[in-house]
C-alpha cells in the first residue's frame, strides 16, 4: 500500500480550489473520509434503514447487527476487556459532558478537586467547569511549560485527598505532542484519582491500547478518524460505568418505566438514549480498517512530519508551539506564528494557493493565552497528504509570509 493507493481511495483529492487539486491540511479540524466509510453509510441508508434494538423485521435486525459489530470493532481496536465498555456517543464533546456530568452525579461533592491541563480543548474544560458549579467543586489546572509539555512535576502536588479526577488530553490539537499517559495514569491512580484521557487527536496517529494507557475513560470522535460527522465513543471502565447513573433518559436506556418508578438498562444500553446514529456508527468499520491499512505508510507520514518539523524551526521567521524533545513525540501537526502577519491573512492567501489550513483558536483559548497570542496558524497532515504537498505548503508559506511581511 503506497500513498497513491491510499490517495485513490478519497474522491476529495479530485477536488479543485484555485485551479489546483486542493491540498487539505486542517485534518485536525475533520479527516476526509474513504470510500469505504461513504459506501458503507450509503448502504445501510437504503438498503438497511430501520430503527435499532427494536423491531424484529429483517431491516431492524440487519441494522442493529452493523450498529453492534461497530461496537466490537472499537473494542478490539482500543483493546477493551468488553464490548459493555464502549458507549457510542456523537463525539469527544458528548463523551465528555457524559462523563462530567455522571462522574460528578455519583463521584463528586462539594469541595471536592478536579484537575484539567492547560492545554485542552474546551471540550475538555466547559464541561468540568459546568459540573464543578453544580456540584459545589473545584477546578485546578495543570500547567504547560514553555515548550508545550505538561508539567507533570506539578501533578503530584496539585493532587490532594479531595482530587476525584484529571481530564487530560493524549494529544493536544494546537501543540501537538503525545502526552505520557501511562506515566500521568499511574500518578493519578497512586492517589485513588480517576483519569478521562481526551483522545479526540491520540486515536488518529497511533494505535491507541486503553489497558496500556491505564486510563479509566477515553473519549474520541469518529469524524476525525476518517468515520462520519455524529459519530463517537467514551470508552469506560466497566466498574464506574456501573456505578454512574445515566446521562440522558429516554427511549432504550430502560429496563421497565412505571410512573411509580423507573429502572434503567444494562450497559451499554444505559447511556444511549434514543434513537442512535444507525448509519453513522457502523461506519466505524471501515473506518478502522482504513487507519490500519494506513499504518502501512506510517513511515512516510513521519518523514512528512520530519520535513515540515525541520523546515519551520529552522526558520527564524516562525515560531512553533509544541516543540518535542524527541520527534517521535510529535504527531504530524503544526500551529504556529509568524511575526508581522496575521494567521488569518496567510490563511487566506494559502486558500488562494489551494491549501487549506487552520487559523484561530482552535477551540482552545487557554493555550493561546499560555503563549501570549490571539490565534494560530495549523497544518494537519494525514496518511493521504503525500510528501509533494508538503513541499508545496513550505513554498507556498514562505511566499504567503513574503506578500506580507
Ligand atoms: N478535543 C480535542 C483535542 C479536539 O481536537 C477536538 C476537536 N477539535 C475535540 C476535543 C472536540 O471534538 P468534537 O468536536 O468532535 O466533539
Amino acid at each position: 500500500m503506497t500513498i497513491k493507493d491510499i490517495r485513490d481511495k478519497f474522491k476529495y483529492t479530485s477536488r479543485m480550489v484555485a485551479g489546483r487539486p486542493v491540498v487539505y491540511l486542517d485534518n485536525a479540524a475533520t479527516s476526509q473520509r474513504p470510500a469505504e466509510v461513504l459506501d458503507k453509510y450509503l448502504n445501510i441508508s437504503t438498503l438497511s434503514n430501520a430503527n435499532i434494538h427494536r423491531a424484529v423485521h429483517t431491516l431492524a435486525v440487519d441494522a442493529t447487527d452493523e450498529y453492534e459489530a461497530a461496537r466490537d470493532a472499537v473494542k478490539e481496536f482500543i483493546g477493551a476487556d468488553d464490548r459493555k465498555e464502549i458507549i457510542f456517543t456523537s463525539g469527544t464533546t458528548a463523551s465528555i459532558n457524559l462523563v462530567a456530568f455522571s462522574f460528578g452525579e455519583a463521584f463528586v461533592h462539594e469541595g471536592d478537586e478536579i484537575i484539567v491541563s492547560e492545554a485542552e480543548h474546551h471540550s475538555n474544560i466547559v464541561p468540568w467547569q459546568m459540573m464543578c458549579q453544580r456540584k459545589g467543586a473545584v477546578l485546578k489546572v495543570l500547567p504547560v511549560d514553555d515548550s508545550g509539555h505538561l508539567r507533570i512535576d506539578e501533578l503530584e502536588t496539585l493532587i490532594t485527598p479531595k482530587t476525584r479526577l484529571l481530564a487530560v488530553t493524549h494529544v493536544s490539537n494546537v501543540l501537538g505532542l503525545v502526552n505520557p499517559i501511562p506515566e500521568i495514569a499511574q500518578i493519578c491512580h497512586s492517589h485513588g484519582v480517576k483519569i478521562l484521557v481526551d483522545g479526540a487527536q491520540g486515536i488518529v496517529h497511533q494505535r491507541v491500547d486503553v489497558k496500556k494507557l491505564g486510563c479509566d475513560f477515553y473519549a474520541f470522535s469518529g469524524h476525525k478518524i476518517y468515520a462520519v460527522p455524529g459519530t463517537g465513543v467514551l470508552y469506560g471502565k466497566k466498574e464506574l460505568l456501573d456505578a454512574m447513573p445515566p446521562y440522558m433518559g429516554g427511549g432504550e436506556m430502560i429496563e421497565t418505566v412505571k410512573f411509580s418508578g423507573t429502572t434503567y438498562a444494562p450497559l451499554p444500553e444505559k447511556f444511549e438514549a434514543g434513537t442512535q446514529n444507525i448509519s453513522g456508527a457502523p461506519t466505524f468499520i471501515p473506518a478502522i480498517n482504513f487507519a490500519k491499512e494506513a499504518e502501512a505508510v506510517e513511515v512516510e507520514t513521519s518523514k512528512i512530519r520530519d520535513y515540515v518539523l525541520d523546515a519551520l524551526t529552522n526558520d527564524p521567521r516562525i515560531r512553533l508551539f509544541g516543540v518535542p524533545r524527541e520527534t517521535s513525540e510529535k504527531i504530524p501537526l503544526f500551529s504556529f506564528c509568524v511575526e508581522g502577519a496575521h494567521h488569518e491573512d496567510l490563511a487566506l492567501i494559502l486558500d488562494k494557493m489551494g491549501i487549506a489550513v487552520r487559523s484561530g483558536q482552535m477551540c482552545a483559548e487557554p493555550v493561546m493565552d499560555r503563549f501570549g497570542v490571539t490565534g494560530m496558524l495549523r497544518a494537519s497532515f494525514a496518511p493521504y497528504n503525500s510528501m509533494e504537498e508538503a513541499e508545496y505548503f513550505i513554498k507556498c508559506l514562505d511566499r504567503a509570509i513574503k506578500m506580507l511581511v
